[in-house]
């Protein structure tokens, strides 16, 4: 048998690397595996600038669980990747000043072997929608809880317990400054900060990104999550994305704000509609809501996530629509004109940003291309009733299953992604179906 030759597919362009900033030591190249979690090298600047190749990593951190187990990997003997750092994507951490961070494009050593790389899979989405002169455009709004340092039982605390704190800001809600500070420092670092206020829950928070083209979008939502982390980790704080991290209060979503552009005009809009709204937005809906069972997975991937859908929550149980609703999944808002948009309410922000987007756009291209109609909207409280729409999967076990049956998301995502990604979530969920919880031991051990 020959072996690959690793160096072949693996080279950077000449001169693709330029010299570093005064004062960079250091330069951190990331790359989002299938949780939406950096993983990444720290490279001296002596050692990037000389770089002619990508860095190499062991593949089955890409099939590997938030507990440490590759699941799957073993059977080929767990080889290399490489992750090539994208020189045009260096920017330098103010919260860090000497060090510079760089995304990275995940490749095969060997010839034509798929790695699941969850930015080439949006990639390529976008390419299906270039391919129809449209470009999707992406606004990501992302909810987290600010935790203190653990108490002496080693439990998580929140920063500021005040209730009904929601869209506050100043001293009252941030004393010290610090989510202020968070983002003027995700500012300098180049993300489109638009907004930052206290959400609902006690302690926790919430920063908006203005819109940009769904890479772009998506590479932001991945960096706000994980720089928030960093940045609250300096002060001996926890920034939380889970989905539903306490029982006394509601959870965070990832709300993922979308239209598509056709020659640099709002595609989603129409004048002539009597709301409106174009046919394609409506096509676009429809296909959301046909894939929503099985886009779950990709939007709530987690066991904790659904805990988060109940009715009441402001965030969706079912698979519907509205005008200006913020109880369905999808809300249209009011705005039109360049702003005419689809708001996707259901995501919590522990979801992969790239897969989570690319699973809305491929679901909406589906609905595109094969012109699905879109139901009547939901009005009012769309929590109760069937007619609200049918309930959206109850468990990520659910979804896996919704989405191990979805033909059009495999054949977009490639068996490699949808393998890998179904593998570690199934063991997750085998891992929490063999659990005693602290509910079962409050609710059973004294009585039965
Ligand atoms: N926290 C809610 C959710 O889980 C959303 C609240 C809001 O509308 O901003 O989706
Ligand atoms: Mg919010």
């Amino acid at each position: 048998m020959s072996l690959p030759d690793i160096t072949r597919n693996n080279s950077l362009d000449p001169g693709a690397v330029q010299p570093l900033e005064k004062g960079v030591e250091v330069v951190r190249v990331i790359f989002p595996d299938l949780h939406g979690i950096a993983r990444g090298k720290d490279v001296p600047a002596r050692v990037y600038e000389n770089l002619d190749h990508g860095l190499s990593f062991c593949s089955a951190v890409m099939a590997t669980d938030l507990r440490h187990t590759p699941v799957l990997g073993g059977e080929s003997g767990y080889p290399d990747m490489v992750a090539t750092p994208e020189p045009a994507s260096l920017v330098r951490l103010p919260w860090e000043p000497e060090v510079a961070c760089c995304m990275a494009d995940l490749q095969s050593v060997r010839d034509g072997a798929p790695v699941p790389d969850p930015r080439r899979l949006l990639r390529s989405v976008v390419a299906e929608y270039e391919e129809l002169g449209l470009s999707p455009v992406v606004g990501p709004e992302l909810e987290f809880f600010l935790l203190a340092p653990e108490d002496a039982n080693g439990d998580l605390v929140r920063r500021i317990d005040l209730p009904s704190m929601v869209y506050t800001v100043g001293p009252q809600v941030d004393p010290d400054g610090f989510v202020r500070r968070l983002g003027q420092h995700l500012t300098t670092a180049g993300l489109p900060v638009v907004t930052m206020n206290h959400e609902y829950m006690n302690s926790q928070y919430e920063i908006n990104l203005r819109h940009a083209d769904a890479l772009t979008a998506a590479d932001q939502a991945f960096l706000l999550r994980n720089w928030s982390r960093d940045i609250a980790a300096l002060q001996g704080l926890r920034a939380t994305f889970a989905g539903k991290p306490f029982n006394d209060q509601g959870g965070s979503g990832f709300h993922i704000h979308v239209s598509l552009d056709r020659e640099g005009e709002n595609a989603f809009d129409d004048d002539d509609d009597a709301n409106g709204v174009s046919d394609l937005l409506r096509c676009f809906a429809a296909g959301v809501l046909e894939h929503a069972a099985a886009t779950m997975a990709f939007l709530n991937p987690t066991i904790n996530a659904y805990r988060r859908l109940v009715p009441d929550s402001l965030a969706p149980t079912r698979v519907n629509w509205g005008w200006d609703n913020r109880s369905t999944m999808l809300r249209i808002p009011a705005e039109r004109g360049r702003a005419t948009r689809i708001e996707v309410r259901v995501g919590d922000a522990s979801a992969n940003a790239h897969l989570a987007i690319a699973a809305i756009l491929i679901a909406g291209l589906d609905g595109i291309r094969n012109r699905l109609e879109l139901n009547p909207p939901a009005y009012g409280d769309a929590y109760r009733t069937d007619s609200d729409g049918e309930h959206l999967p109850r468990s990520l076990e659910e979804s896996l299953v919704a989405l191990g049956e979805d033909a059009v998301l495999a054949d977009v995502c490639g068996p490699e992604l949808i393998e890998t990604f179904v593998a570690i979530k199934q063991f997750e969920v085998e891992r929490h179906r063999a659990w005693v919880s602290d509910w079962e031991r409050t609710e059973y051990l004294m009585h039965i």
